[in-house]
């Protein structure tokens, strides 16, 4: 009898709750020689969500709960249930039911099949706004362009089936800024993409923005890669090769031909461009800083307020994974 675990973080979800468990249920039920239990994580929701999840684990022996103690992003809720997940495998589901739950059998299949990593990949960008689309077309080509050493998975998103093996080698990786489809990606083992089709939400509303994928670009690109700071010096040889053959054309028509004070658009063009690059790259500088500001502080990625009902105190040492809580009633 295989174990299989399901992540399902969720956040301001409580129109969705109550429909997502039968409806998981009622294809998982179907998948022979295995058992499925629930781990939902409440990312600190601001709606009912967490009483919702209240009432289902009470109902449910197969439910826990997890509750942040405030809202850390879907990266952490992930990796907080990864922590607590003990099954064979772990299944990532979003609360919403964009992720079909008829495919978990598929999923199944494969990983039985020995795969270590069963992902989803979405064969639509329907349903997403043109911005959304270009945006990650743009991203995809910079991070195929910028890392070398092992491909970003392109479509492919958090709907996916780890192994044993990769669950713990994420558990390993206890980075603050998380990139998680870019931390699956680092793991490897034997990979096998699924299409799926994204469905339209249940019910309430995406989280996401236009800024929130920009800053989960960026963490993308520069807890992945090096290659931007790369970039800027590459660019500061060119400009400065550019610079000299200039100084020179400069000089030779002041000596050959005298100097009439002339210049200023071609003065301001420079200062204002040169201005522009050094900017661009002490923000790059400074976003790799940024990172390692976060890093050096080694702060838990999350902390947990309540398990299915009983709320947690952290005791001592926090590190390896979080998992020293005492249960205070
Ligand atoms: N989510 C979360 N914490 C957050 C934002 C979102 O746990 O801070 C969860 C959310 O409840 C959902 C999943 O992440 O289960 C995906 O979020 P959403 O549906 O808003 O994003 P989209 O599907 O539009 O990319
Ligand atoms: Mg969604």
């Amino acid at each position: 009898m295989d174990k299989i675990t399901i992540i399902v973080p969720c956040y301001n979800e409580q129109e969705v709750i109550d429909m997502f468990y039968p409806a998981v249920q009622e294809h998982v039920t179907k998948i022979p020689d295995c058992k499925f239990n629930y781990i939902f994580v409440n990312d600190g929701s601001r709606d009912g969500t967490l009483e919702k999840l209240r009432s289902l684990s009470a109902a449910h022996d197969d439910v826990t709960y997890l509750s942040l103690s405030r809202n850390f992003g879907k990266e952490s809720a992930m990796m907080a249930g990864i922590d607590y997940a003990d099954g064979d495998a772990v299944i990532i589901m979003d609360a919403d039911l964009q992720h079909p739950p008829e495919k978990v059998a598929e999923m199944v299949k494969w990983w039985r099949e020995g795969y270590d990593d069963v992902c989803a990949k979405r064969t639509d960008r329907e349903g997403e706004t043109w911005l959304k689309r270009t945006c990650a077309n743009i991203f995809y080509a910079i991070m195929k362009k910028f890392s070398t050493s092992y491909e970003m998975q392109r479509d492919v998103g958090d709907f996916r089936l780890l192994d044993r093996r990769c669950i713990e080698a994420l558990r390993l990786m206890r980075e603050n800024q998380r990139f998680t489809k870019g931390l699956f990606t680092w793991v490897g083992y034997h990979k096998k993409e699924i299409p799926f089709e994204v469905q339209p939400r249940a019910a309430g509303t995406t989280t996401w923005n236009f800024f929130a994928l920009f800053n989960l670009a960026m963490k993308g690109m520069t807890s992945f890669t090096t290659a931007p700071l790369r970039l800027m010096t590459f660019l500061g040889i060119m400009i400065s090769c550019a610079a000299m053959l200039y100084m020179f054309f400069v000089l030779t028509m002041a000596l050959l031909y005298g100097d009439p004070v002339a210049g200023y658009p071609t003065l301001i063009t420079v200062m204002l461009f040169l201005g522009g690059v050094q900017l661009l790259s002490l923000g790059i500088i400074g976003e790799y800083l940024g990172q390692i500001f976060h890093e050096t502080k080694r702060r838990p990625i999350y902390l947990i307020d309540e398990i299915d009902g009983k709320r947690m105190i952290y005791k001592g040492a926090l590190l390896p994974f979080e998992r020293n809580f005492d249960k205070k009633t």
